[in-house]
């Protein structure tokens, strides 16, 4: 749980506020991924640690509807094409994957506070043909009778004990964070044994636990239909542009539009770069995105946005399980980084104090 004494403490004294002030004029874009009906996701819960609860969420809508302006991602792109003029405090909330719980759980929370959203979907997610690979390693983790994991990356041995809930999450957390950061195309290669390894695997369809579950393609249509959410591209297979090929990304960007617009019936034009951090997008990307038809990307790099500044590298602020609305409130305007700032310049000054004396 992210709350800790001193940002209770940070929080009461309405430091939040006054950051938040400062950053009126920027466009705050959140990012969800699942939402949980409870705080228990079972033997699943502790790898669960994107999902927020309805509970939480619904605190954080009645949050943001009191101190800032919601609006939706459409309206970030009208205004930068001059079309409309943003509210100060505006904020956007985009939810990533197209879970099947943005539906059942955040979309009638969306509706009672009317705060627009956008779904980000992995279209063939939704077509039921493949599982999200972190999905398909929390699952084996979370399931395996094993007690160690040998398995070789390469040239590369991974070898770690598994007997308890802690050193499964662990080894979970260590080969996530390995597959994150390799070429698109070796990624299931290496996923394949892993799962050999643990002895399960998650096989797409119905028969994944309701956490994993995608949206149906009804789901989808209704809460498009709705004009509060807006159905946008997180490629087709959940490909990270940056570390594949210039043709298989043009073949994500384009088979993705083109399932939304013929499920839904309505432009697909924003896109969400999949993991998009660091290195998981460039300028080479952004071209082929903005040359598919897209007119924005958003990335997982935390910050707020100046969208004259362009649109094709948006930030955003994760919102995860563990955050309290003390937290939240915090974390949102960017507290841990002014403070790392403010920490690195004093530490700069003293340096300068320091040398000066003993000269
Ligand atoms: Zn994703």
């Amino acid at each position: 749980m992210k709350m800790r004494g001193g940002w209770q403490i940070l929080c009461s004294c309405g430091l939040h506020h006054g950051l938040r002030f400062m950053l009126r004029r920027n466009v705050l874009i959140l990012m969800y991924h699942g939402f949980l009906a409870h705080e228990d996701g079972g033997e699943l819960g502790p790898y669960l640690f994107n999902d927020v609860t309805a509970g939480r969420f619904e605190e954080q809508l009645c949050y943001l509807k009191k101190y800032y302006h919601p609006v939706s991602l459409m309206d970030v792109v009208a205004a930068s094409e001059g079309k409309k003029t943003l509210p100060p405090y505006a904020v956007v909330l985009t939810f990533d994957d197209g879970y099947a719980s943005n539906y059942e759980q955040a979309f009638p929370l969306l509706k009672k506070y009317h705060v627009p959203a956008t779904v980000f979907v992995t279209t063939a997610f939704l077509d039921r043909k493949i599982a999200l690979w972190s999905s398909r390693l929390a699952y084996s983790f979370a399931r395996t009778q094993k007690e160690r994991l040998k398995v070789m990356f390469g040239a590369q041995e991974f070898d770690r004990p598994i007997r308890t809930p802690r050193e499964r999450l662990s080894a979970y957390v260590a080969i996530k964070t390995f597959l994150k950061n390799i070429h698109q195309e070796q990624r299931e290669g290496l996923i394949i044994p892993v799962e050999a390894a643990l002895g399960v695997a998650l096989v797409p369809g119905d028969e994944m636990p309701a956490f994993f579950q995608p949206l149906s393609w009804a789901q989808a249509r209704e809460m498009a239909a709705s004009d509060l959410v807006t159905i946008g591209s997180h490629t087709h297979e959940h490909f990270i542009l940056g570390r594949t090929s210039v043709q298989e990304a043009r073949r994500q960007l384009s088979l993705s539009k083109e399932r939304i617009e013929a499920e839904t019936g309505r432009p697909c034009i924003l896109f969400c770069y999949p993991n998009g951090d660091e290195g998981d997008f460039s300028d080479t990307t952004s071209a082929l995105v903005q040359e598919a038809g897209y007119c924005c990307a958003l990335t997982t790099v935390p910050g707020h946005n100046d969208p004259a500044r362009g649109l094709f590298t948006l930030k955003r602020m994760v919102v995860d399980r563990g955050m309290d609305l003390a937290y939240f409130k915090m974390h949102i305007v960017m507290v841990r980084q002014v403070l790392l700032r403010l920490k690195k310049k004093l530490a700069y000054v003293m340096g300068k104090v320091v040398h000066a004396r003993r000269r």
